[in-house]
């Protein structure tokens, strides 16, 4: 049997999208239409909009999530959001070390560790994203940076706490490009991540913990993918914008557990 019992995990990432009026929408359409508890389900909007979005998701089964925190609870750092401000939100979920954290704002993974911990330490289910440049992939590298990016996020986290990591491999050239890895190139990625959790922690920690794939994820492809055997649900970004696309991935999620 596939995925040893792991509940899939279908996470949108909004990224800097959709407005007030737009959110409550898109996250009304998704609370309605993801139906029974098969798929874990999570939508991650822009921080100003956690709070109204979070209410309105309330009493069904999506987990409200944001793009981002800061390590410290409180104090001078001046645009920054904690993880208790999150949670104060109803916030149940953190994406921790995207690649566009990563590559575009310039976060270390010494800064994607702390966050990581600070994400873990609230109880929320942070999901660390790690993957390759197309320069890195080219040069053979894709598994040597996949491994950094885990050792360094995961650095100090017990196994006790796995249960609340989600890990993500998203190569950067993948994200929003409309390429998409190959159902058996991510498989691979996916085994070598799940190979490394059990050299890090156990057998029984690799077995658990959910990897998901993420890049250019859609309708279209998001079947042949979750159908391997590693690959445990999606992170999707642009098409978590169009609820029926959205909706659509869960669906190819839920069809693994049937
Ligand atoms: C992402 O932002 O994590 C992502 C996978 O984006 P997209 O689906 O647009 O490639």
């Amino acid at each position: 049997m596939p995925h040893i019992n792991r509940k899939p995990f279908v996470g949108g990432n909004w990224k800097m999208n959709t407005n007030a009026t737009d959110g409550l929408a898109l996250v009304e359409a998704v609370a309605d239409g993801i139906g029974n508890d098969s798929v874990d389900v999570a939508v991650y909007p822009p921080f100003v909009y956690l709070r109204d979005i979070a209410s309105k998701a309330q009493g069904s089964n999506l987990v409200v999530g944001a793009q981002d925190c800061w390590y410290e609870a409180k104090g001078a750092f001046t645009g920054e959001v904690s993880t208790e401000m999150l949670t104060d939100c109803r916030v149940g979920s953190v994406l921790t070390g995207h690649s566009e954290r990563r590559h575009v704002i310039g976060e270390s993974d010494e800064l994607v560790n702390l966050k990581t911990k600070a994400g873990i330490a609230a109880g929320l289910v942070t999901v660390l994203c790690v993957g390759e440049t197309l320069d890195q992939r080219e040069a053979g590298q894709t598994d040597a940076v996949n491994e950094t990016q885990i050792r360094s996020g995961l650095a100090d986290v017990g196994e006790g706490s796995l249960g609340l990591v989600v890990i993500a491999y998203e190569p950067v050239w993948a994200i929003g490009t409309g390429k998409t890895a190959t159902p058996e190139d991510a498989q691979n990625a996916h085994a070598t991540i799940r190979a490394l959790i059990a050299l890090m922690y156990s057998q029984q920690a690799a077995n658990a913990i959910r990897i998901i794939y993420g890049g250019s994820m859609k309708p279209g492809n998001a079947n042949e993918l979750m159908a391997m055997p590693d690959i445990d649900g999606g992170l999707i970004g642009g098409a978590a914008l169009t609820p029926g696309d959205f909706l659509a991935i869960i669906q190819a999620g839920a069809a693994q557990t049937a």
